[in-house]
């Protein structure tokens, strides 16, 4: 079985957020899917072990929030590789509570959905939840952020919690003798130093070695320490 096969899949990339009485959280997904229209619902694939899992659980609630394409990999590294038991996700970020009481992310997206779950399925390492919509809003007419676009052009990586997740081996180029890429030991990112980091205002070309000291991965926020050589 060749699991490359799953990659030409299309996914789009969204926040999915939810509460546990006053408490909130949310969290990066790529695999919501709307599933009827009549009642409108939608279903999304949460990985058991994370805290936006436990809060659905518990309120049968979620709200969707549909990234558009310029979403900055900082955003997406707050809700895709920090856990809400560490830290308060929303601090900082242009949210508000819907109709659900559940958060809805409003910056760098470009329209929200909220849903109150009907049923759930036990797909062993994750729970599909489907949900029927109970309000849904278009923010703006920006381009919806793909899974393919992330990965291609933002050069974003996928937590291994994430359920299309696939153990990514590196392309290294045959003959490349170019300056060194660093990988970031806690989200998997790739510092390429022809590309540099262009959301931190660092240059094409720019070796990691000459990186300020202070610059900190774009996807996760771990500092050049966690980086190791390719
Ligand atoms: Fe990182």
């Amino acid at each position: 079985m060749d699991l490359k096969a799953l990659r030409p899949i299309s996914y789009g990339l969204y926040i999915i957020g939810s509460r546990k009485g006053d408490r909130i959280n949310g969290q990066i997904a790529n695999t919501v899917v709307q599933v009827c229209s009549e009642p409108p619902t939608i279903s999304v694939a949460i990985n058991k072990g994370n805290l936006t899992h436990e809060f659905i659980e518990d309120s049968k609630v979620f709200t969707v929030s549909v990234l558009c394409q310029d979403a900055p990999l900082s955003l997406i590294g707050k809700f895709g590789f920090k856990s809400g038991r560490d830290s308060d996700k929303f601090d900082g970020v242009n949210y508000k509570l819907g109709e659900t009481k559940a958060p809805i992310v409003l910056e760098h997206a470009v329209a929200y959905m909220e849903a109150k779950v009907i049923n759930q399925v036990d797909v062993g390492t994750h729970t599909i939840f489907i949900g029927e919509l109970v309000d849904a809003e278009v923010l703006t007419e920006d381009e919806p952020m793909t899974y393919a676009h992330y990965h291609q052009v933002k050069r974003g990586t996928t937590p291994k919690t994430a359920p299309s997740y696939i153990e990514e081996k590196l392309a290294q180029k045959e003959g490349d003798i170019g300056m060194a890429k660093y990988k970031c030991s806690v989200c998997g990112y790739v510092y390429d130093p022809e590309k540099g980091d262009p959301e931190s205002d660092i240059a094409p070309g720019t070796p990691f070695e000459e990186l300020p000291e202070d610059w900190v991965c774009p996807v996760c926020g771990a500092p050049k320490s966690d980086f190791e050589k390719q």
